[in-house]
């Protein structure tokens, strides 16, 4: 028990120090509104890093390029974007909408495959080879594939495609719409997030090659479904809704126009954040399915 408690302590100092001034960046670049989303922000991150450093890594590269691609927006992006959707500023429901499934694998990693064997490893639990961990990085790669796919998908000069009926093309900014760039951009999104695992993996794992090559590809392939479930979400269950001033439609319930737009289609109380935690649930799940599959195989 004292174990546990020297490892927490520890882990929560160095928390602290890693993200005093990365708070200072976020404050300045205005990337989380103020207070709500600083301190949510803020304590997840110090969560995240007690559980592993390089998931803190992760997280950490996820809300850095995602937030550099919304703030880097042509003025026409922000006219689909805010006519359909929040500006790029994230409130501390998005925040934690984005990190919580990483923070329930996560908890549940340190409960049972880190703290039961803390004796073996003492300091970082960097060192382990876990299912659960494994589903962590899934999440925050599928949140990092989504932020991709909208994002630069939506620079896209074609038309996008609607995910249920890929012969339809629908409006950019469309809940649902995909496009191939956004796409390869979303695998990219994913890549960049498995390269952390990557190194994780070399650094610390001493296990052989194939087992690593395959649990890459695997944390790259459910990365990028739970993005297409993301969007698959967007145009089936998602509450959508319809400014008949402005002719569009939108998932807000007050258009930016100041109407009150009205009930379109899909469930109201399906938001964009539970369609963001739900995608990222169901790719932590395939990627647990995925990682005990492969460990049997190997
Ligand atoms: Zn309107």
């Amino acid at each position: 028990m004292s174990i546990i408690i020297n490892y927490l302590i520890q882990a929560l100092f160095w928390g602290i120090i890693f993200n005093f001034p990365l708070l200072f960046i976020i404050i300045k670049l205005k990337l989380l509104t103020m207070p709500g989303g600083i301190i949510t922000g803020a304590s997840i991150a110090i969560m995240i890093y007690i559980i592993s450093p390089f998931l803190w890594c992760a997280l950490l590269l996820f809300f850095l390029t995602s937030s550099i691609l919304s703030k880097q927006s042509t003025p026409q992006k922000r006219i689909i974007t805010s006519e359909f959707s929040k500006d790029s500023t994230r409130d501390s429901i998005q925040v934690l909408s984005n990190s919580f499934p990483a923070l329930f694998f996560g908890i549940l990693f340190l409960l049972f495959d880190f703290f039961p064997f803390i004796e073996n490893y003492k300091t970082f639990s960097i060192l382990i080879n876990s299912p659960l961990i494994f589903a962590a990085f899934a999440t925050i790669a599928t949140h990092n594939s989504d932020t991709w796919m909208t994002e630069i998908g939506i620079k896209s000069s074609s038309l996008p495609r609607l995910i249920t009926d890929l012969k339809k093309y629908v409006p950019k900014g469309t809940s649902g719409g995909v496009t191939l760039k956004g796409t390869i951009a979303g695998l990219t999104g994913s890549v960049i997030i498995s390269l952390i695992y990557i190194i994780q993996a070399v650094l610390y794992f001493k296990i052989n090659i194939f087992l690593v090559i395959s649990q890459v590809i695997l944390l790259i392939l459910v990365g990028t479904l739970g993005g297409l479930i993301d969007s698959f979400e967007g145009a089936t269950i998602q509450g959508l809704y319809y400014c008949e001033h402005c002719q569009k439609e939108t998932e807000r319930q007050m258009h930016r126009c100041g109407n009150t737009t009205k009930f379109m289609k899909g469930y109201r109380l399906i938001t964009n954040d539970i369609v963001n935690i739900s995608s990222a649930f169901v790719s932590g799940i395939l990627a647990v399915i995925g990682y005990s599959l492969i460990e049997y195989l190997f």
